[in-house]
């Protein structure tokens, strides 16, 4: 293999978009992703018709993807998500989802004072005037009252994923959520039309991509990197983008205490995950609902993106795990239990008509104190519908690899 200017190490979101910059700027780029398939946890599973994000993803519609995805002209077929007509779990009663003057006013396990104070603090929200810098969402939460802390929280929970209001930037938190009052796009055929569109446009600038090929050392050399295959060929290159997960990231190049620190520093998010196929759905009307006092989520994508065969449709279920908790099966178990005026899936998933199989993911992921692992493992099941002929499955996926949303590490050397 040639030598470079750039070598990315990673072929999900980031490393793609660094490759169209790198590319694009004339740079001759080779980007080495260690999978088959390009995506990372970006990349989509398309069985029987139906199309499996990796988890409940969204594009934020005045996000920095979306305006990567502009300004390379990559497409981002799709529609808004209906969060106006999503609903509240509070306790086992569904109650809309507060996003306007209108549903404020159902909102009913809030009292009078509760709306008055909730409706000043979207306000006040969504004008960026509430001030976080510095300090944990919980601290700036606590000076709420008791219920509409709790729904600040739980937008929180569902624009940044994470379960962790004691350690969660509070303005981060806060801009996240406004970006989301800006709305969401679920996509047509999922996140791989995205990857594909990136891997086309890198290509298309000149970058050389190859996939099923792991960097395994990365060492100082020259003007530049010295860069170690896995089938044990190396090359040089004047720069490196990291854009792999810290740990592998650290565990490329030792040597350097730069990249140590900064994947030390990082603390991953963790969601239980169901992605649920089913030919019909049992509560039709259901189409997007989030628990207030459990951190569930529970959404139809399929009613918006082109994601399932006609009449099927495709279910998103999470429940965001907090930093120390360890995932387990009643995680999964919990949204189907969930009232079935809420969960548009109801008991299906559990029945004969649907069927549970064990991710090819890996089942442990590392927190604070360790990996942790499922308490069981969970057992296959499938059917096939006589009905339509076309198999439905769902797809358990416990626990998720880590979705650290951080910038990727340069490294470069003069
Ligand atoms: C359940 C879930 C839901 C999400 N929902 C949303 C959402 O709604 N909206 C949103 O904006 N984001 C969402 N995200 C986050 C989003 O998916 C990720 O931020 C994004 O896909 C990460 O891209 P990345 O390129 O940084 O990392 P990854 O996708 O992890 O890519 C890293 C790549 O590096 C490769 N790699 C690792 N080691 C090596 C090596 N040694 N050599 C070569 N390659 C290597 C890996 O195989 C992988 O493909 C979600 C994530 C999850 C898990």
């Amino acid at each position: 293999m040639d030598d470079c200017d750039v070598a990315i190490v990673g072929g999900g979101l980031a490393g793609l978009i660094a490759g169209c910059e790198t590319a694009g700027a004339g740079l001759k780029t080779v980007l080495f992703e260690s999978a088959a398939e390009l995506g990372g946890r970006a990349r989509t599973r398309r069985q029987d018709g139906f199309h499996f994000n990796q988890g409940p993803h969204a594009v934020y519609a005045a996000g920095a993807l979306r305006r990567a995805l502009d300004d390379f002209g990559v497409a981002c077929p799709g529609a808004p998500a209906p969060i106006a007509g999503g609903q509240l779990l509070w306790g086992e009663t569904l109650h809309p989802l507060p996003g306007g003057a209108a549903s404020l006013l159902t909102a009913t396990p809030l009292g009078l004072r509760d709306r008055l104070e909730l409706a000043t603090t979207l306000g006040k929200l969504s004008q960026g005037k509430i001030a976080g810098e510095g300090r944990s969402l919980s601290e700036v939460t606590r000076a709420f009252r008791p219920r509409v802390r709790r729904v600040i929280e739980t937008l929180a929970r569902l624009s940044t994923y994470a379960n962790a209001p004691d350690t969660l930037d509070a303005q981060a938190a806060l801009d996240q959520i406004r970006l989301a009052f800006a709305n969401v796009l679920y996509l047509d055929g999922g996140w791989e039309t995205l990857i594909a569109g990136l891997a086309r446009t890198a290509r298309g600038r000149g970058a050389e991509i190859a996939a099923g090929l792991a960097v395994t050392a990365l060492a100082p050399h020259e003007t530049g990197w010295r860069v170690t295959l896995a089938d044990g060929r190396a090359l040089s290159a004047r720069a490196v983008i990291l854009a792999a997960d810290p740990a592998t990231c650290a565990s490329l190049a030792p040597d350097v205490p730069d990249i140590a620190a900064a994947a030390g520093r990082v603390a991953p998010v963790r969601a239980v995950c169901l992605d649920l196929a089913l030919s019909a759905l049992p509560a039709p009307r259901n189409g997007f609902a989030l628990g207030v006092d459990e951190p569930l989520y529970l959404s139809v994508h399929s009613k918006t993106a082109r994601l399932a065969p006609d009449g099927g449709a495709l279910i998103h279920l999470a429940w965001y795990l907090a930093p120390a908790e360890a995932p387990t099966k009643a995680h999964l178990e919990r949204p189907s239990g969930s009232p079935t005026s809420c969960s548009p899936a109801g008991e299906a998933w559990k029945s004969r008509d649907s069927s549970c199989s064990a991710s090819p993911w890996p089942t442990t992921t590392r927190g604070p104190d360790g990996p942790a692992r499922l308490s069981r493992p969970l057992r296959p099941r499938r059917s096939t519908s006589p009905a339509t002929g076309w198999e439905r499955r769902a797809c358990c996926r416990t626990p998720r690899r880590p979705a650290h949303v951080s910038p990727p590490a340069r490294l470069s050397r003069a």
